[in-house]
């Protein structure tokens, strides 16, 4: 429960977490009281606590930041309001009878007397605001039967959640590769907590996970599904609300404070009344691993390669899907990793190392093919000058085609915003953010003044007006790189009949635009719709014929250990959207490099030869799952104290831990919102102990931070970055 406590002057809100019996003996620590108890019942499950506890020893954070980020802000500072809403209702000891004789002389008092005594539920009333619009009279009329004692008001609170309104419709049959993986998974699940599911693109693991969840409530038991952002999945909402209805709760951070308590509280409550059918299945992004589960029977990880499920900004750094394994143990629960695209930790567990079961699906559902993959090389179109701006002409050529056969495209390029960056034509200059070591985006927002361009920060949101010339030498821009908005302008000159949308974090800040833009594109009210990573994911669209990724390159040239696989995953997915149903989809990449091995095993929808060149890499270099990586960043408004810190931690860490502690590392974008960055990388041997190497970790940490010179510097481990 939580209670009321003096912290210092002020007073704070905690939860109870252990209590002791046993007396104090020690003179130096003084006890203070608790000023008040909020809750009647406990709020936090034992099984909350195991988990919050494993996650703050797991990922080097305290059991207070776990709980700031497992209960809803409205729990913790106990600004829930349930809404409420007013009933009339006959005053105590009322009767008709009476209630004429007091209203004979007014016909507008009469006249709503009657209406209420036609309409009134039996100890409920009816509703203030139906008494007035239905009777037709006005809010006086209403007060003098109240001062008359005759009606009372009385408030009750409401649910915020809207109950489903459609009608229910069975799940689809499976078919027979369907049925098979179905069973399989239930076989495996005999001798694993965890099972992967790899099933390409379009064979229908949300078929198979509707026919496990209904298994599971057909038992009373709960379902947990975790989606890498709920908000990219309203088709997945729709498809599941018309088969579950009410027993579906969707839970994000979009929701309201208040819809978020009301959430928390009937998941908790479901243990109360066990036969209720509400909160059975739960639908949510990473952070509804922390709800008061009371009776999970199986934990769906949809998409599980998607490193949205690892919270990257803000402690703690967890990810969903460890988590939901850990959950897996200790509820002894199902869980069950699905996608397309292994991520290659997953695929190593389950097909080398056989802690996990892996089952496969390797058809399209009714037996459509895998889209064709066709590259681009664009040196050579660029060198015979067969492009248009971005697109090249055989591009160009495909799009005319389909668009001329009534098909739908989607266009793939993982950048937002006009010109990457602009740079001044005479000098040089490229301008940089004030708060960051990094380059302004140019945007052009058609939907604002004519002139009016505008330079973004994709770090901290500083924007500025673009000027007009190079504010050193007076030099005229040149706009370099390109985005979303830049595509989408290059088509409305190529195609000026097409209709184009776009959809990447500009075009989706307001609530319902995001559902808006695929409505559109589902009703083909759009021909194109062009988009950043937000197209690759989940979407299921009928017409589609054709996707094109309009340069790749950007996504193998990242530093970073798991760039292929991840533009691998991200090709392979963005690649799915095409011919889901009729004919084979057809994808197209233009890319400076051709020849490069990821195209190769895209090409051939090969993920286990992708699988099979990332893992020797993954041995060699000594990266995860090989090794355990803890990242450790180390941010200070001071640069001089930055360095001296870092330089002390990275000593002491090498004296430790020899040479699995890296040298500083200077990361490519230094200084974000004012603040500077260093970098020092741990490298854990598999078999080491890691819980011991976490706390050599956190022992030097807390040395350095309590050093006078490196005050103030902040210093954040990340357990398997990613
Ligand atoms: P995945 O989750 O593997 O991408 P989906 O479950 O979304 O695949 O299936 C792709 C499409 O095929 C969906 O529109 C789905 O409704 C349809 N589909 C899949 N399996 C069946 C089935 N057994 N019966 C009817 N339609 C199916
Ligand atoms: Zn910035």
């Amino acid at each position: 429960m939580r209670v009321l406590v003096p912290l210092g002057k002020k007073q704070v809100t905690g939860i109870v977490y252990r209590h002791r019996t046993e007396p104090i003996t020690n003179d130096s620590i003084q006890i203070r009281p608790i000023l008040a108890i909020l809750d009647t019942t406990p709020i936090v499950t034992p099984h909350q606590l195991w988990l919050w506890e494993w996650i703050s020893r797991y990922y080097l954070c305290t059991m207070g930041e776990v709980m700031a980020a497992a209960l809803p802000a409205g729990i913790i500072d106990d600004n829930y309001k349930a809404r409420t809403v007013t009933y009339m209702d006959w005053e105590q000891g009322m009767t008709y009878e009476q209630a004429q004789t007091l209203v004979l002389r007014s016909k507008k008092q009469l006249a709503m007397l009657q209406y209420f005594v036609e309409h009134y539920l039996p100890n409920k009333g009816i509703e203030r605001r139906e008494l007035i619009e239905g009777s037709g009279e006005s809010p006086a009329i209403l007060r003098a039967l109240v001062d008359k004692h005759i009606l009372q008001e009385v408030k009750t609170s409401v649910s915020r959640l809207i109950p489903y309104q459609g009608t229910i419709k069975p799940a689809f049959a499976l078919n027979d590769k369907q049925q098979r993986a179905y069973q399989q998974i239930q076989l495996s699940w005999q001798q694993h907590n965890t099972v992967l599911l790899h099933g390409v693109t379009s064979s229908g693991k949300t078929e198979i996970y509707i026919h496990l969840i209904q298994e599971q409530l057909a038992q009373g038991k709960q379902v947990l599904y975790l989606v890498p952002e709920i908000a990219l999945t309203t088709q997945l909402t729709e498809r599941l609300r018309c088969i579950f209805g009410d027993q579906l709760y969707v839970y994000h951070s979009r929701f309201s404070s208040d819809e978020r308590v009301e959430i928390y509280n009937e998941i908790k409550n479901s243990i109360v009344e066990p036969q209720t059918q509400k909160a059975k299945l739960i639908l949510g992004a990473r952070s509804s691993v922390f709800l008061p589960f009371q009776s999970l029977g199986l934990i769906i990880v949809d998409e599980e390669h998607d490193s949205s499920y690892k919270q990257q900004d803000g402690t703690p750094r967890y990810h969903a899907r460890s988590v939901a394994i850990m959950m897996g143990h200790h509820y002894h629960c199902h869980v069950l990793l699905g996608t397309a695209t292994p991520s290659i930790e997953s695929y190593y567990n389950a097909y080398q190392e056989h802690k996990f079961g892996l089952v496969t699906l390797a058809e399209r559902h009714a037996g459509i093919q895998l889209p064709a993959i066709h590259g681009i090389d664009l040196k050579r179109q660029y060198h015979r000058k067969e492009m248009y701006d971005h697109f090249s002409d055989p591009l160009v050529e495909r799009i005319r085609e389909v668009l001329e056969q009534g098909k739908q495209v989607i266009l793939f390029r993982n950048r937002r915003g006009y010109s990457s960056y602009i740079q001044c034509s005479k000098c040089g200059q490229v301008l940089k953010c004030v708060n960051c070591d990094v380059s302004l985006t140019l945007h052009k927002h058609r939907f604002i003044q004519v002139g009016e361009e505008q330079l973004t920060c994709h770090y901290c949101g500083h924007t500025q007006t673009k000027p007009s010339h190079c504010p050193t030498c007076g030099g005229e821009w040149k706009e370099v790189g390109f985005g979303t908005e830049r595509i989408e302008d290059e088509l409305y000159s190529l195609f000026p009949k097409a209709r184009v949308g776009r959809m990447d974090l500009d075009t989706t800040r307001n609530k319902n635009a995001h559902q808006d833009l695929i409505n559109q594109f589902a009703q083909h009210q759009l021909d194109i719709l062009v988009g950043t990573q937000m197209v690759t994911k989940g979407l299921d669209f009928d017409n589609v014929s054709l996707v094109a990724v309009l340069n790749a390159d950007s996504l193998l040239n990242t530093p970073d250990f798991r760039s292929y696989e991840k533009a691998f995953q991200m090709l392979e997915q963005v690649a799915g959207r095409a011919g889901r149903r009729g004919e084979r989809g057809e994808v197209i990449i233009q890319t400076f490099m051709p020849d490069h091995p990821v195209f190769g095993f895209l090409s051939q929808h090969d993920y286990v030869g992708l699988y099979q060149h990332e893992i020797a890499e993954r041995e060699l270099f000594h990266y995860p799952p090989f090794y355990r990586l803890i990242d450790i960043t180390l941010k200070h408004k001071n640069n001089d104290r930055l360095l001296a810190a870092s330089t002390l931690l990275q000593e002491r860490l090498h004296q430790v831990f020899g040479d699995r502690c890296s040298p500083i590392i200077v990361p490519s974008v230094a200084r974000m919102n004012n603040a500077y960055l260093r970098h020092i990388l741990l490298r854990i041997e598999g078999y080491a102990d890691i819980q011991r190497a976490k706390e050599l970790l956190m022992e030097s940490i807390h040395y350095v931070q309590s050093l006078r010179n490196c005050l103030g510097t902040i210093i954040i481990p990340d357990v398997d970055p990613m």
